[in-house]
């Protein structure tokens, strides 16, 4: 009998590419996978490949936080658990983002123990939950991140943030809260599953998920669409570490499948992009796009920062326990704006 995974957030960005990657792996898994609710259940399936669906069970978890979870964990083997609110405008840090992502990993882990079915779960976390702010961010030369570091950042300084990088410090926060929540977990309750945690820092490359249109754009493709849609001024800020999204799916998967890999977080890293790099790479490969790239944008790509002087991250243990190997940020940008080119031209866009 084949071995049943949970993916949740199923309609995500990284969780569809999951769905994708748990469906061809040669392991032949049966998936189960949760949305919050089942508009996009139609999209979802005409995605994939008909004989692909028959071992697709979708079912509807209104919020990962607070609802019942038994059937979702029911009969499964191992747990990708994706749901978190990846956003930065929002309104209040608490209800928005801390609490769905820390109850909501904590609500998956209490249900998780109380199936024996359960092996292993891998809990998405991401570069947000190691990088130190307080000590300058990536502004450290000379400075490498490795999975020891932790985010220091606390519930009360993300509830009361402020100012224009109140909501991407609070999404660092919750990634943070709910990754330590999840290992506190583990350490105190010792159930019979394993665990380990996925962090990459920005996911790029195609956007497959279902329902997708400019307005709900996730947030790291939104960040390189900020490149090709004739903005007024280069955008501030293209966080330049990176990973290419089918990597990260292969990590997730991976944990579970090779021996010796639970137990442990995986940082993970292509490499770094800036947007300075970015615009003179496109520029140069799509000189159609030359239009719709950034008012500055000549002057930008000429003046490529030199990434070697931020601070580096460590993936290491990913290449050593995950056989990683990952795709550079060429192979990423022009998977991400041949896509973005491709998403632009449906006809409901801009709906
Ligand atoms: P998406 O926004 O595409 O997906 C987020 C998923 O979480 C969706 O399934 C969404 O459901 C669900 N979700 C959003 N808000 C809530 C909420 N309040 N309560 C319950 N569910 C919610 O993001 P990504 O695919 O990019 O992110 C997936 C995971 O990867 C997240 O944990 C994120 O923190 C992490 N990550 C992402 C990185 C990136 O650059 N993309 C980098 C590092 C980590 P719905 O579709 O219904 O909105």
């Amino acid at each position: 009998m084949s071995t049943t995974v949970l993916i949740t957030g199923v309609t995500g960005f990284i969780a569809f590419h999951m769905l994708e990657a748990a469906l061809a792996s040669p392991s032949n898994y049966r998936v189960r996978a949760t949305l919050r609710s089942m508009s996009k259940k139609d999209e979802l399936l005409a995605r994939l490949l008909p004989e692909d669906r028959e071992r697709v069970e979708l079912i509807e978890v209104a919020d990962t936080a607070s609802s019942d979870l038994s059937e979702a964990v029911r009969g499964v083997s191992y747990i990708f658990h994706l749901t978190s609110p990846f956003q930065t405008n929002i309104e209040d840090p608490e209800r928005d983002l801390l609490k769905p992502a820390v109850d909501g990993t904590l609500n998956l882990l209490k249900y998780a123990n109380k199936e024996p079915s359960v092996e292993k779960v891998v809990v998405t976390s991401s570069f947000a939950a190691i990088i130190d702010f307080q000590a300058g961010g990536l502004e450290r030369p000379g400075y490498v991140y490795t999975t020891k570091d932790w985010n220091p950042g606390t519930f009360e300084e993300a509830k009361n943030a402020t100012g224009p990088t109140a909501g991407l410090f609070a999404y660092c926060v919750s990634k943070k809260l709910a990754e330590k929540a999840a290992w506190d977990f583990v350490e105190k309750e010792k159930p019979s599953f394993s665990l380990a945690t996925i962090n990459p820092p920005m996911v790029y490359g195609p956007t497959i998920q279902p329902g997708i249109r400019r307005k709900n754009l996730n947030t790291s493709s939104a960040a390189l669409y900020d490149l090709i849609n004739g903005r007024d001024s280069m955008p501030q800020g293209l966080f330049p570490p990176f990973c290419h999204v089918k990597d990260v799916a292969a990590a997730h998967l991976r944990a579970v499948e090779l021996p010796k890999a639970m137990g442990r977080r995986y940082l993970l890293c292509g490499g770094m992009l800036s947007a300075n790099h970015a615009v003179k790479f496109i520029a140069e490969h799509y000189p159609l796009l030359q239009s719709k790239l950034p008012k500055g944008w000549q002057e930008a790509a000429q003046q490529l920062p030199d990434l070697s002087q931020i601070a580096q991250l460590d993936a290491s243990d990913a290449k050593k326990y995950l056989e990683m190997d990952f795709r550079d940020w060429k192979t990423t940008l022009k998977d991400c704006v041949d896509d973005l080119q491709q998403l632009e031209k449906r006809p409901n866009w801009d709906a």
